[in-house]
C-alpha cells in the first residue's frame, strides 16, 4: 500500500494525559474525540515531546507562560523539537502534507494562540494567595520557538489550537478543528 502523505503534529499529551500538571488531566489516557477522527481520516500522527515533564517532571507546579520564559527553558525546548523539525524538513521534502500543528490553548509551553499570563507569578507558595491567570493572544513558549526553528529551516507549518475541555474555548472543539483542517 502507498503512503497516504497526510500529517498532523500534536502536542504530547493529546496522546498521553498522564503528562499533565495534577490534576488537569481531561481525559483518562487520550483525547480520543481528536484522534479517532484523525485515524478515520488516514491521517499520520506525529506527537511532540512534553517541554514539561521532560523539564520539571511530573511533580512541578501550575505556572504562567512567564515562568517558562527564559533562556535555558527556551534551549530545553529547541533541543526536544530539533528531531522533529529535522523529521518534518524530510516529510516536506518528499511531498508529504503537514495539515497542522495542533497546541493546548492553556498551556504556557504548549499553546499556539493563547497562553496563559501573569507577569507576578513566582515565589514561596505557602500561605501566598495566587493572582488569578489571563489567557492571552499568542503562542506559548515551546511553541513560540517550534515556529521560529521552522521558519528558520524553512518548513511551512500551520499552528492552531484545539482544546479538550468543552467548557473552554468552545471555538476550538475538535469537530470544529478537524472541519478546519480538511477545508
Ligand atoms: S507541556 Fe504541553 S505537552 Fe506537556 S502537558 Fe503541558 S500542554 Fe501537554
Amino acid at each position: 500500500m502507498n503512503r497516504g502523505k497526510k500529517i498532523v503534529v500534536i502536542s504530547h499529551c493529546y496522546l498521553n494525559q498522564n503528562a499533565r500538571v495534577r490534576p488537569y488531566a481531561n481525559k483518562k489516557g487520550s483525547f480520543r474525540e481528536l484522534l479517532e477522527p484523525l485515524i478515520e481520516n488516514d491521517f499520520g500522527i506525529i506527537q511532540l515531546p512534553c517541554p514539561e515533564t521532560t523539564g520539571c517532571g511530573l511533580n512541578r507546579w501550575e505556572a504562567v507562560t512567564e515562568q517558562y520564559d527564559n533562556p535555558g527553558f527556551r534551549r530545553h525546548s529547541r533541543n526536544l523539537l530539533q528531531p522533529y523539525v529535522d523529521q518534518l524538513m524530510e516529510h516536506q521534502k518528499v511531498g508529504d502534507k503537514i495539515y497542522a500543528v495542533l497546541g493546548v490553548p492553556f498551556s504556557p509551553c504548549c499553546g499556539t494562540q493563547h497562553n496563559p499570563s501573569n507577569p507576578d507569578w513566582g515565589g514561596p507558595v505557602l500561605d501566598v494567595k495566587v493572582p488569578p491567570i489571563d489567557i492571552v493572544e499568542g503562542p506559548a513558549v515551546f511553541m513560540q520557538e517550534f515556529m521560529k526553528m521552522a521558519e528558520e529551516d524553512g518548513v511551512k507549518l500551520d499552528f492552531m489550537d484545539v482544546s479538550d475541555t468543552e467548557d473552554m474555548f468552545p471555538e476550538l472543539q475538535p469537530d470544529k478543528i478537524l472541519a478546519k483542517i480538511l477545508d
